[in-house]
């Protein structure tokens, strides 16, 4: 239970949670001054015990997982909301025409029409006042009361009931092979648009009729209303949406519809997995090599493996979907850890986008020093003519993504963060994408005092700029974080794109994954190797997968789609594979080299970073967790982190490699308790296992 309680000097009141009962303790007590709520189940708890355990962080700190996001200290704030309500007085008879008032009988023969409304809608309706109202009310007619309502995200939202499509071959096998009885895990390896999502649909069906409910989770970015439509379409408002930008009393409701069963169906980004659903049936995890189901935050969890557990809890099946699995997940499928299902064509008549790759070297030798290659140009050219549509992908926002000195090459940092600025047109400034500092432009070196500043780096903003310049026919619209800070930012850029007809959609990764527009044709991606060299073990999964989800926006209609990939340099394994739509040749190659390096999923990789203010004590304590690391496992030597200052705060890394089991894992928390005892608490020490990135 969800209790508060008295806590230190000044009285202050905490929310605390009650995780078991004891007959005496060794500390002093005081009294609970409230009991809040249950918000959590035995079953729940013990997935916040091993997620404590397994992700190294506190208790509290995993239960905070389980209430609704958000409210986990301000529960108090969030209110549920009520409205005015007006109801026709069911208890004496009315005779319409025995009332004079002209408004009074509208009033009054709208609700026998309608039976109650809330006071607002009927105020307009009928245009009445408040007096009028009030006197209604006075005399009997009518009662007005609080009624709560749920603040739902898609009130006044038309969707079209939809009914199961009848399933191709390949849809029929792989559904077929799927047993919803009990535990087991399933990857559906699916080229894109080869009918996934309709499968999930018919899963989800089957088991409501079984009596039990779902979850199934998206990469948050792709959450958008072409998603959730396609639920709502089919199940109508048993399925409830979670993402983070719902505001916390939209988010506060629709975790009340879940926990009294109005919702059977939760949709929404990792945190989705501890959604309050009773009799849970099945977790899907749709295009599940996304990042994003891996937490940064504490706690550091990764979504597929709580997925895992919950499954193993309830034995229920789980079930893992991608045009481009996580090669670890692929490994595993490929030893039969996971059962593996195979769609290998599109639905659609047009089939898969053919895919051309451009050497931008060949371009500059030609003389072409734009940002469009030639092929890519025509191509541009040709689909606004045709009235197509035209995706173009860059991995970077901002104007240019780095400012140098031509004269002595100083690049302008953050004072705060070891990252490059990045110059931002429309605020005219240079903004870390750390920290968020922002600062003037210098026009002077403030390093050797000359005036030959240049800038580099091509960033969103410059090319849309370029866009102008070169297609003045076009129409364009940006999307990055810097164009969809604004509540509902991406759904309305990708409806006014859909709607209006736009030319041309700009964009970062946030328009790579999941959307289906038929009418683009054509795909660029501007600069392929901005994901190769990030010194990261899973640089070329990410290429591929990048590459592969973006042309599969392309050719999703009937007209058959092409995308144009510009590279400096072709001959990258994982972008060969990517052009020939080749999964099974990126794994092969991919795997080896894991193998060799002992990479995932050979070895874990656990990282350790220390962090603080005082670069000496960062260090010192590195050393000092090295020391005791180097007791049980064998980490490399303490060095600075690729990044080795982020908002004023040292960096330093201890890296291990190692095969990560339970025991392991056990050990790890000992160590790292015995160096909590000991510890200069003016560092912080994060240990994260197999992370999205190792900067
Ligand atoms: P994926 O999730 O693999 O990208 P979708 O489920 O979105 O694929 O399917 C791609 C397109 O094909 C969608 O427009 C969908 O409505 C359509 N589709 C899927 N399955 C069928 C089917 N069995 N019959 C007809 N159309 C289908
Ligand atoms: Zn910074």
């Amino acid at each position: 239970m969800r209790v508060l309680v008295p806590f230190g000097a000044r009285k202050m009141y905490e929310v605390g949670y009650v995780v078991a009962l004891k007959e005496s303790s060794e500390y002093k007590c005081k009294n609970i001054i409230k009991i809040i709520d249950r918000v959590f189940d035995e079953e729940k708890l013990e997935i916040a015990k091993w997620i404590s355990l397994k992700y190294f962080c506190n208790l509290s700190d995993a239960i905070r997982l389980l209430v609704p996001p958000g409210t986990s200290t301000t529960f108090d704030k969030i209110k549920e909301k009520t409205e005015k309500c007006v109801y026709l007085n069911e208890d004496i008879e009315i005779d319409i025409e025995k009332i004079k008032s002209e408004k009074h009988k509208k009033v009054i023969s709208f609700l026998i029409d309608n039976k109650n409304a809330p006071k607002s809608v009927l105020k307009e309706m009928v245009d009445v006042s408040d007096a009028i109202l009030k006197t209604l009310e006075k005399n009997g007619l009518i009662i007005i009361k609080d009624v709560h309502v749920s603040r739902n995200p898609f009130v006044n939202k038309k969707v079209e009931k939809t009914t199961p499509l009848e399933l191709t071959e390949e849809q029929k096998n792989v559904f077929e092979n799927i047993d919803i009885s009990g535990y087991d895990k399933y990857l559906i390896h699916g080229v894109t648009g080869s009918g996934k999502t309709e499968i999930y649909l018919q899963l989800i069906k089957k088991v409501l009729e079984s009596g039990k409910n779902a979850i199934m989770l998206v990469p948050e970015i792709s959450l958008t209303p072409q998603i959730t439509d396609r639920f709502l379409s089919r199940f109508g408002d048993v399925v409830a949406i979670l993402h983070s930008r719902l505001s916390p009393g939209e988010r506060y409701d629709e975790w009340q519809r879940i926990k009294n069963g109005d919702a059977r169906i939760v949709i929404g980004a990792r945190s989705a997995l501890f959604a309050p659903l009773d009799n849970l049936g099945i977790i899907i995890i749709d295009e599940e090599h996304d990042h994003s189901y891996k937490s940064e935050n504490t706690p550091k969890y990764d979504a597929k493996e709580v997925a895992n557990q919950l499954a193993l809890m309830y034995d229920i099946p789980l079930i893992l979907g991608s045009a481009t699995p996580d090669v670890k997940t692929y490994y595993e499928a490929l030893n039969g850890d996971i059962n593996l299902l195979k769609l290998e064509k599109r639905v659609s008549k047009s089939g898969l986008p053919s895919i051309e790759i451009v050497d931008m070297r060949d371009e500059l030798a030609s003389g072409n020093k734009t940002v469009f290659s030639r092929k890519l140009y025509y191509a541009m050219k040709n689909a606004i003519k045709n009235k197509e549509q035209i995706m173009l992908f860059l991995n970077r926002r901002g104007y240019s993504t780095f400012i140098m000195c031509r004269d002595c090459g100083y690049v302008m940092k953050c004072e705060d963060c070891d990252v490059s600025m990045t110059y931002h047109l429309d605020e005219n400034r240079l903004i870390c994408h750390y920290c968020g500092k922002t600062k003037q432009v210098a026009t002077v070196c403030p390093e050797c005092g000359k005036k030959n500043i240049r800038y580099f780096g091509s960033g969103t903003q410059k090319i849309e700029a370029e866009i102008k310049k070169y297609f003045p026919e076009a129409s364009v619209i940006r999307m990055d974080v810097d164009t969809t800070r604004v509540k509902n930012g991406h759904e309305k850029i990708l409806a006014k794109f859909r709607d209006e007809k736009i030319d041309i959609l700009l964009g970062t990764q946030m328009i790579a994954k999941g959307h289906d527009f038929s009418n683009v044709t054509l795909v660029g991606v501007l600069a392929a190797d901005s994901s190769i060299n990030i010194g990261d073990y899973k640089a070329n999964e990410k290429t591929y997968q990048l590459l592969t989800q973006m042309a599969g926006r392309a050719g999703r209609g009937d007209k058959k789609g092409t995308a144009i990939i510009q590279t400096y340099m072709p001959d990258e394994f994982s972008i060969e594979a990517a052009k020939e739509q080749n999964y099974t040749k990126f794994y092969n190659t991919e795997i080896n080299i894991r193998e060799k390096l002992n990479y995932p999923p050979f070895y874990d990789i656990i990282i350790t970073v220390v962090s603080g203010l005082n670069e000496e004590a960062v260090k010192t304590e590195a050393n000092k967790l090295y020391g005791l690391f180097k007791e049980s496992f064998s980490p490399y030597n303490p060095v600075p982190a690729p990044i080795t200052k982020i908002n004023n705060e040292y960096r330093w890394r201890i890296l291990i490699k190692d095969n990560i089991d339970d025991f392991k894992i056990q050990t790890l928390y000992e160590i790292m308790s015995k160096y909590r005892k000991i510890q200069d608490e003016s560092v912080k020490v994060s240990i994260d296992i197999n992370p999205n990135n190792m900067l």
